[in-house]
């Protein structure tokens, strides 16, 4: 069995809107009760309050309060565990020398949302080409809310648990899904050997000299992101003009973050399928962004903020490829080789002769000196890598990343993958 992770966005109606809000409220009061509860333990009898302590109260709070009984003990408890979590890592890192924050109290405005550790209290019907339904509650709390889209795992697919979430005045529920192997597998259509480099000038520059342009937000949304942040620090702070723009800004952050997920799932999907065996290098996580200096007659504006979004945004885009390729890999069957980027050094070497060739980020062309060789100088990387990679005893391992949060060895892991729109299935 294996494990994935599908977000739905969902479209309450505004009842079922209001509602949601106020199960919001009632989490957000019982996470900051739970707070001031350790917190003032503490501070009288300089006791520490755990977990279980917390979660064995929880009846006396229903008993008390019954507008909590219809948000489901187990989805209480995943409250208290959100807290707990925020204290261990608290702890681990007051342990590790750092200087954390303490645990904040949160106004339910910004307390982002609840979740249900297991399938109980809840429910996910598909419905065929019309989307998907989630169920919360029971009774005459019980609702049904429409989502968008569907998962790709068929009837057989176990849901495991499920997080709402709001964001930026959206819904969304994550479902975890239980899979067997066979229905994630995918189909491959070709049995190419590809060496690609990845980088910042092209998305993915292949051995045969083939590339994929980095997409289109990059051009047209990214420079407005700068200039939306540019507006909001001429204004006040905390005047109607700057809440504004930071909302503005934040769903631009969002539109740029999905439309990269989405060309990544469908680049990397597409690379897959059509190879057996897919070359690259290590992560390179430094010295990497478009210049924004210009040239000496148009010198670039701002050049430093500018330089920092492209590299925040494009090296974010590398290590998510590099994840996806490494499980869409295993779910096609394609061998993943990652190269040793230190002791291969693709970007110097010559993949003609195997001699180094040192040269600066700037030169953009391979010159071998040593057999003449003239190749575009990532083109050249790739080929590099795919020699590499035919040959025995090279490479690291190429195990996809595991997921933030799942700290528990014995878990298996979670792949979040796309919801795919209905009209397209
Ligand atoms: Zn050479």
């Amino acid at each position: 069995m294996e494990r994935r992770k599908v977000t739905f966005k969902l479209y309450p109606n505004a009842t079922q809107a209001e509602r949601l809000m106020g199960w919001i409220r009632l989490h957000c009061e019982l996470y900051n009760a739970a707070l001031e509860e350790r917190i003032d333990a503490y501070r009288k009898a300089g006791k520490s309050i755990s977990y279980y302590d917390q979660q064995n109260v929880l009846p006396e709070i229903k008993a008390a309060r019954p507008e909590f009984v219809k948000l489901g003990s187990h989805a209480l408890q995943q409250t208290l565990r959100k807290l707990d979590l925020a204290f261990q890592a608290f702890f681990r890192r007051v342990k590790a020398g750092q200087t954390p924050g303490f645990p904040r109290f949160k106004a339910s405005k910004r307390f982002s949302g609840f979740g249900y550790p297991d399938p109980a209290g809840w429910k996910l019907v598909q419905n065929g080409k019309r989307g998907a339904t989630i169920r919360l509650g029971s009774g005459k709390d019980a609702m049904s809310i429409r989502a968008r889209g569907q998962h790709r795992f068929g009837d057989g697919a176990k849901p495991n648990d499920l997080t709402i979430a709001r964001r930026n005045g959206e819904w969304f529920a994550s479902v975890t899904l239980r899979v067997s192997e066979d229905s994630c597998a995918r189909a491959r259509t070709g049995d190419d050997h590809r060496g690609v480099d990845f980088g910042l000038n092209d998305w993915a520059t292949f051995d045969n000299g083939e590339a994929i342009a980095n997409p289109r937000f990059t051009r047209n949304e990214m420079p407005r992101m700068a200039d939306l942040q540019r507006q909001q620090a001429r204004k006040k702070r905390g005047s109607v003009r700057y809440t504004r723009l930071g909302k503005q800004a934040a769903k631009l952050h969002e539109r740029i973050g999905n439309l990269r997920r989405e060309f990544l799932h469908t680049a990397t999907a597409r690379l897959v399928a059509s190879c057996a065996v897919i070359a690259t290098e290590e992560l390179k996580v430094n010295n990497m962004s478009r210049s924004a200096k210009g040239t000496q007659d148009k010198p670039g504006r701002r050049v430093k903020q500018k330089a920092g979004l492209n590299r925040e945004i494009l090296s974010a885009g590398l290590s998510m490829a590099h994840n996806m390729l490494a499980y869409k890999a295993v779910e096609a069957g394609t061998r993943l080789h990652v190269s040793n980027t230190r002791q291969l050094k693709p970007s110097q070497r010559c993949s003609r002769c195997w001699e180094i060739v040192p040269k600066r980020l700037a030169q953009r062309v391979h010159e071998c000196p040593h057999c003449g060789l003239t190749m575009q100088r990532d083109q050249n990387s790739a080929s590099v890598v795919l020699i590499d990679a035919h040959t025995p005893g090279t490479g690291v391992a190429a195990r996809p990343k595991p997921l933030a949060r799942q700290r528990a060895k014995s878990k298996p892991e979670t792949r979040e993958t796309p919801a795919t729109a209905s009209q397209d299935a």
